[in-house]
């Protein structure tokens, strides 16, 4: 910070340029651009592709509201379907809403971003075997998947360009808003780069119709300075997660569905109880707090709900938002803590054992 401080460049200069190469060389990719958040990095993203107004875009409701935010900010429709027992994108879902044809105002189908939602990637041969025979672009949603892999390869790295937010929460945060668009397309990172500063192709001359959206140099900093810690932080988010699924697998709660060759990387561990409610209140009464991600899935908010188009049941979406809860994880967190946590929750499994409280299979 104090580097970033004494340069007195602040805004698009040396750090986010390194920063913006570090990120990249850590996911394999020729091309980061940093901009001001992850729902702008959406956003950006699929501008970059050139989608736009008239254009359908499919992703889930079951995510941070973000995501269908970029979508609607590039004027084009989002589609929304449904998700399977990892809280991911159901490939059947994406292949059923592609089917069924209703696209409002004709709306031709152009992209699909994936969410990669809690830190797992999705069923991504799938859902890219899908998306390539529908002609659609493949946006990947990394917000909450810093570092996640499936089958060895890392999120960000499937699709056309990706989305990362490094909001401070975020498995890499910064101390305040930032995000970056990643992609291996050089002309895609050229078009992202253009849009995120005016449209400028040579300073002051627009060449397209831009935004502000940029990284600023102190959040580069920080961001340089904690990327070598990443691996390391989810690694600890992995331990927990898995002190977390050998004491509660068989207690009252279903722990999370990890797909087969999934390395997940536990930005949420997410339980479920059909008795939600109840057990949340009881932890806050022990002191440990829980949180809800997301409570109302986007098609049913007071902003989206009877506008945005239903084309595929979303039944497993509104299901699942009345059981599903997030219990603490995150790097600091102590092994103490944790084991108050498996503690008091074992206490409450206790409580209504005879009573059932767990859900099957989310599907
Ligand atoms: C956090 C998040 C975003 C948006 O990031 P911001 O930096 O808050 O704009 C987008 N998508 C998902 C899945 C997120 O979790």
């Amino acid at each position: 910070m104090r580097r970033a401080l004494d340069s007195g460049w602040y805004i698009l200069g040396p750090e986010v340029r390194a920063f913006e190469a570090e990120f990249a060389s850590y996911l394999g990719l020729r091309e980061g651009v940093g901009v001001a958040s992850g729902t702008d990095a959406v956003e950006l993203a699929l501008r970059a592709l050139g989608v736009g107004p008239g254009d359908a875009v499919y992703t889930v409701s079951n995510t941070a509201v973000a995501t269908v935010v970029g979508v609607e900010r590039t004027g084009a429709v989002p589609i929304l379907v449904d998700v399977d027992d990892t809280y991911t994108l159901d490939p059947a879902s994406l292949a059923e809403a592609l089917a069924a044809d209703q696209r409002p105002g004709g709306a031709r189908p152009r992209a699909v971003v994936v969410v990669h939602l809690y830190g797992q990637p999705a069923a991504m041969s799938e859902i890219m075997r899908i998306a390539r025979g529908a002609g659609l672009f493949v946006v990947e949603d990394c917000a909450q998947a810093h570092g996640a892999r499936q089958d060895g390869r890392l999120a960000a790295t499937w699709g056309d360009i990706a989305a990362f937010s490094f909001y401070p929460t975020k498995n890499l945060g910064a101390l305040g808003d930032g995000g970056l668009v990643a992609t291996d397309d050089p002309a895609l990172a050229a078009r992202a780069r253009e849009l995120r500063q005016y449209g400028w192709r040579d300073r002051y001359v627009s060449a397209v119709v831009g935004m502000n959206s940029r990284l600023d140099e102190l959040q580069a900093a920080v961001l340089r300075a904690k990327l070598p810690y990443l691996d390391e932080d989810n690694a600890r988010r992995r331990a927990i997660a898995a002190r977390y699924e050998a004491r509660l697998a068989g207690s009252a709660v279903t722990t999370p569905a990890v797909a087969s060759g999934v390395e997940h990387v536990f930005h949420q561990y997410v339980v479920r109880s059909f008795r939600r409610d109840e057990l949340m209140a009881w932890l806050l009464e022990r002191g440990i707090s829980t949180a809800i991600h997301y409570p109302v899935p986007i098609h049913m908010q007071p902003a989206y709900a009877g506008r945005l188009p239903i084309v595929v049941e979303l039944a497993v979406t509104e299901r699942i938002a009345g059981e599903i809860l997030s219990l603490p994880i995150f790097p600091s967190l102590s092994d103490d803590d944790v084991n108050l946590v498996i503690e008091a929750l074992l206490e409450w499994s206790e409580s209504v054992s005879g009573i059932a409280a767990g859900v099957g299979p989310a599907q």
